[in-house]
């Protein structure tokens, strides 16, 4: 579906958000300098639809699934991404019940939250993974090796791998439709579908100005919360709920961004790998140096017997 630039005010429902379509990304994938792009979730919107899923599905051409969208008996059970689904909508039961008694339940979306520091970039030891400007934590499959660093990082289990695949597996994740949208100025694919709007697309300080006056408009229906403006860092992906987000699976993280700890891993292994680099080193001058005295000997005995 691609949003003009009308139906994008529609969606966004952010006023202010102007600059947005009038920032332009390169071919490279480089954005002209600008603001970081999010998506606010407001969960006390989401009516578990799955549209955002299949929406997903189609634009990043992933295998339909063995289920079809339509089939909501698929949120009985909790999911997760796969290299094949790169957003899930789980059904949660918090406790809430309506004036009947009836329970009421939270839908949730998850999908890779576009750290504004993350611990998967840094993890990467061959650059595969890049922060883009406009937000989108980029995976470039070219350059990764197969490490899997960046799956053991992500504070969120993001990341998933392509184990089906024993030729050339990949690592799998939401891209924010960098490629299939973004760059084209376009929002991206599950946020456009919404048909409640519980997904808002913008730069993300607006984001955040509409979450916290929606917070002040109706304090009963919010926590005072916004999941991801402070998490590791801060997120480009900012969630918005009635009951809190442990209850809902988004565990408590620490304000300071995560790339700290698998740096620190990286430089330790690094610097602990000089050892071996050296000893191998030294290895390697002594095996010439021997190999040097063998020949030298064995040319000054060709001599010897020469003379006599
Ligand atoms: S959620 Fe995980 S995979 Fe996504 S940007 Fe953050 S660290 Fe990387
Ligand atoms: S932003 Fe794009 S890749 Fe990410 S969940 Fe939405 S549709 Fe899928
Ligand atoms: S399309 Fe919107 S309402 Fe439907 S599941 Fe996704 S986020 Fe929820």
């Amino acid at each position: 579906m691609n949003l003009n630039r009308r139906d994008f005010f529609r969606v966004a429902g952010i006023a202010a958000a102007t600059p947005l379509l009038d920032r332009s990304v390169d071919a490279a994938g480089e954005e002209s300098p600008g603001e970081s792009l999010g998506c606010l979730v407001d969960l006390t919107r989401c009516i578990g639809c799955r549209k955002c899923e299949q929406a997903c599905s189609a634009v990043q051409r992933l295998p339909a699934p063995e289920r079809s969208f339509d089939d909501l008996l698929v949120l009985e059970r909790p999911r997760r991404m796969s290299s094949r689904t790169y957003t899930v909508v789980n059904r949660v039961h918090t406790g809430v019940v309506d004036e009947h008694g009836r329970p009421v339940p939270t839908f949730i979306k998850l999908q890779c939250m576009h750290c504004l520091d993350p611990a998967c970039v840094s993890a990467c030891p061959v650059g595969a993974l890049t922060r883009k400007e406009n937000g989108a934590v980029h995976y470039n499959a070219s350059r990764c090796i197969g490490c899997r660093y960046c799956m053991v990082s992500c504070p969120f289990q993001v990341p998933c791998y392509e184990y089906e695949d024993p030729l050339t597996p990949r690592v799998r994740k939401c891209t924010f439709c960098f490629e299939q949208r973004l760059v084209e100025g376009k929002v991206p694919g599950c946020i456009g579908v919404c048909p409640v709007e519980a997904l808002t697309f913008g730069p993300r300080s607006q984001l955040l100005e509409a979450a916290r006056r929606r917070i002040q408009e109706d304090p009963g229906r919010y926590i005072q919360h916004i999941y991801g403006e402070k998490e590791v860092g801060g997120t480009g992906w900012l969630y918005l709920s009635g009951v809190s987000f442990d209850r809902l699976g988004l565990q408590k993280l620490p304000e300071r961004p995560m790339p700290k700890l698998p740096e620190t891993i990286q430089h330790g292994l690094y610097s602990f790998l000089w050892a071996p680099i050296v000893l191998f080193g030294a290895l390697g001058g002594i095996m010439k140096l021997t190999e040097r005295k063998a020949r030298g000997g064995a040319a000054g005995e060709r001599e010897e017997g020469a003379e006599s």
